[in-house]
């Protein structure tokens, strides 16, 4: 058992989305913004300043790392700052992908972390999470004649499962599917860690809360400070120049040289939507689209790419899927496999062909919309009618 003492300062700065934080750097996390933002510029403390916009660049850049990252005390100030400027911006896509790439960077932190320094940042959370020194075995998995025993140091209270596993949607992370007894999950020091990255994406998250008023009231108070002025300036003039880019970064006009990313069906457009704002993909969705992008032959690293935008994109895992997936010919799902997926998104873009189908001249009667490749296939009919209609 590791004693219950409190968490050390280090640990703070590397990750100072810690509660610990308002306690250990009281002066810091407790000031007001506007005072803090003008004693921190007011220093000239040039590498936060580069520390900061590597952050905004690299977002607006799609990269999914941040090269030579600093786990030093800076991280506090960098942290606040972060959440001040995204606060003020008031750019929803912009803090989506701050907030998956900052908890990805914690991520990579956290998986490498002590067992005794986890549980010291679990109890700092308030999370009730037990830790065994010795692994406990919690499954015997038999596949033909082989057998698995499976262990783990750690277990967590099932209502703090729920609190951190809410937002994903996995069908594998829901309740039923988990080991559990005692209302303790069993759960590997991976998936914990995941789950504390889903943490700090949400803290991100909940700037998007924000009330506008005080949001352009603490602005224009803000840009009074010059250095904050020149740098709020810099983030936003980069913006404008990506912005267009940043929304059509999901490039699906490349199918064999016709443009039909138009003629794609809800269920696609809505998945699409998410992973360019940077929201969570369920499993689900991931193989939906994937299945969907091979079929019309899309390029392997054109799929990889819409994927990077998720919280937990890994570059080199998803392009072996990818081209798992293309290797096996996976058919995509069909209409009814979406609706039991709760994936059919008919309603929500009231489209007509979904909803209501079409008229089959071949059978006289009326059909409706089967398969998502048949929606593509038919949407392509009728634009080439159109056109020829037109010529
Ligand atoms: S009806 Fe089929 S093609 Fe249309 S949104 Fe639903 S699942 Fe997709």
């Amino acid at each position: 058992m590791i004693e219950n003492e409190s968490i050390s300062p280090e640990l703070v700065q590397r990750y100072p989305w810690l509660p610990s934080l308002k306690r250990i750097y009281y002066d810091i996390s407790n000031q007001d913004p506007l005072e803090f933002t003008k004693n921190l510029l007011n220093q000239e403390n040039l590498e936060l300043v580069d520390r900061l916009l590597d952050f905004f660049m690299a977002t607006f850049n799609n990269v999914e790392y941040i090269k030579n990252y600093k786990f030093d005390e800076t991280n506090i100030d960098l942290y606040i700052l972060l959440r001040i400027i995204l606060f003020v911006l008031n750019i929803d896509p912009i803090t989506n992908r701050i907030a998956n790439l900052y908890s990805k960077i914690q991520y990579n932190e956290l998986i490498n972390e002590n067992d005794f320094n986890l549980y010291k940042i679990f109890q700092d959370l308030d999370l009730d999470v037990k830790y065994y020194q010795i692994p406990i075995q919690y499954r015997i998995k038999k596949v033909k004649d082989q057998t698995e025993i499976l262990k783990t140091n750690y277990r967590i209270h099932y209502v703090d499962y729920l609190k951190l596993s809410s937002k994903l949607r996995d069908e594998y992370r829901k309740l039923i599917n988990v080991p559990i007894s005692e209302g303790y999950v069993f759960i590997s020091k991976r998936g914990l860690v995941r789950l504390l990255q889903e943490y700090i994406r949400e803290k991100f998250l909940e700037i998007k809360e924000r009330d506008n008023e005080s949001a352009e009231s603490l602005k224009s108070q803000l840009k009074t400070v010059d250095e904050f002025n020149k740098i709020y300036n810099r983030i936003k003039d980069e913006w404008d120049l990506i912005k267009e880019e940043f929304d059509y970064s999901i490039n699906l006009d490349l199918i064999k040289g016709e443009n039909v990313s138009d003629l794609f069906p809800p269920c696609v457009k809505n998945i699409l939507t998410e992973a360019r704002e940077g929201q969570n993909l369920s499993h689900n969705e991931r193989l939906f689209l994937t299945f969907f992008l091979h079929s019309l032959e899309y390029p392997v690293e054109k799929i990889v790419n819409i994927f990077s935008t998720l919280p937990d994109f890994d570059r080199e895992k998803t392009t072996y899927q990818v081209e798992f997936a293309k290797k096996k010919g996976y058919t995509p799902h069909s209409c009814q496999t979406l609706k039991s997926l709760n994936l059919c998104k008919a309603v929500k873009y009231k489209d007509d062909l979904c909803l209501n189908g079409y008229y089959s001249k071949k059978l006289e009667e009326e059909k409706k919309i089967r398969h998502p490749l048949f929606y593509v296939q038919f949407q392509q009919y009728r634009v080439s009618k159109q056109d020829n209609e037109e010529s």
